[in-house]
């Protein structure tokens, strides 16, 4: 493995590409795909993944926000790209760079349409979002006519899908809910479209849906961490390999007395000697204090070496007493061997959050483009 000179996550796209076969291998051929690469792509690198994406043949991809779609337009991806949650202040910015917004609301449909008729716009591509029990964003039944009639009204705009969003596709427990989800889904698309007088495409399923509700593929579905690596389930994890593996380096040890104290606070105190590594990577770097005083760990010559103490914002200090190490030796933070999500376990959180977490200080590496 690559020797790094200071933090880096390394992005590995021969696994991206491991990946996104996987997960199309679950689908039907002719289901298109939708990759998400929102949050700079789940923290990884947004332009390097939505090229790779689009040069694997992926049909859409997604971004949160307007300004994350500019900066793919900006590098030349041609995918059309959708919005999950572009805001009015946003319209004219989203408009200029072919963005597909999403839209949610009676207010989000009407600005909207307005600014594409102000713009002269023909049939611009806008999608539908229902809610179907997230209670996040999204229409519900009651709005189905007023959809309807409101495109209608207008040629600036057209409806090319309409789509909803599961609430806990991951958890079988929840199985009843999620297949009421797709059938409220199913049944509101198919008013919809009856009104509009033509179909539109349809897509409900995210990672953990496609795993575990195939039957509700419709015309396409959305990945974004499963692409990464992960797949919130074990039997899909052996599956899958992580793309991104965050590495760091032993700035120096310390050998510490009994009755020492380590860091702000003097939050670790040691009752034995013992010897630390401090390592310059912290909460601006995105390791939060939640994994702190013995939680989190990283793993140096294949052992593992607890966080001691308060995470500090540019280093934390580790316990290497046993393991054998000098100053310029790597550690691993988390990467194919080390799971993100085994580390997010230890602070009560997901595999989502850590690789999101990792800040754009951290110097990202791109191999097998
Ligand atoms: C983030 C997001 C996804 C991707 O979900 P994963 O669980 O990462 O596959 C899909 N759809 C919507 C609406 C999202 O916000």
């Amino acid at each position: 493995m690559d020797k790094v000179g200071e933090t880096t996550l390394i992005l590995d796209l021969t696994a991206l590409e491991h990946n996104y076969n996987y997960l199309r291998s679950k689908v039907k051929p002719k289901t298109k795909f939708l990759g998400v690469v929102k949050a700079f792509a789940y923290g990884s690198d947004m332009i390097a993944i939505a090229q790779k994406l689009e040069q694997m043949g992926a049909d859409y991809l997604a971004v949160a926000y307007v300004s994350e779609g500019v900066l793919l337009r900006k590098v030349g991806v041609g995918l059309p790209i959708l919005v999950l949650h572009p805001l009015a202040s946003n319209f004219d910015d989203l408009i200029e760079n072919h963005l597909e917004p999403s839209l949610y609301s009676r207010n989000i449909l009407n600005q909207f349409i307005e600014t594409a008729n102000a713009k002269n716009q023909k049939d611009y591509p806008i999608h539908i979002k229902f809610n179907t029990g997230l209670n996040r964003l999204g229409f519900d039944d009651t709005d189905v006519d007023f959809i309807a009639k409101e495109a209608k009204k207008t040629n600036g705009i057209k409806i090319v899908s309409c789509f909803s969003h599961l609430a806990a596709s991951e958890d079988k427990n929840e199985r009843n809910f999620s297949l009421n989800q797709i059938n409220s889904f199913q049944n509101l698309s198919s008013t919809l479209m009856e009104k509009l007088g033509h179909t539109t495409m349809r897509h409900m399923l995210n990672t953990s849906g496609i795993i575990n509700y195939p039957e509700a593929q419709f015309e396409m579905v959305r990945s974004g961490i499963g692409l990464y690596g992960y797949g919130n389930q074990a039997e899909i994890d052996a599956q899958l390999q992580p793309v991104a593996t965050l590495k760091t380096i032993i700035s120096q040890i310390h050998l510490i007395d009994a009755n020492e104290s380590i860091g702000y606070n003097r939050a670790f105190k040691s009752n034995k000697p013992i010897k630390s590594a401090t390592l310059p990577i912290g909460h601006a770097d995105g390791i939060g204090r939640q994994y702190g005083k013995g939680k989190g760990f990283v793993t140096i010559n294949n052992k593992k070496a607890p966080i001691l103490g308060n995470v500090c914002m540019d280093m934390i200090m580790v316990d290497v007493t046993d393991i054998e190490c000098t100053e310029g030796d790597e550690a691993i933070v988390f990467g194919p061997q080390k799971s993100a999500e085994n580390l997010a376990a230890t602070a009560n959180t997901i595999s989502y959050e850590i690789l999101t977490a990792i800040s754009q200080r951290v110097k990202r590496e791109v191999k097998n483009k």
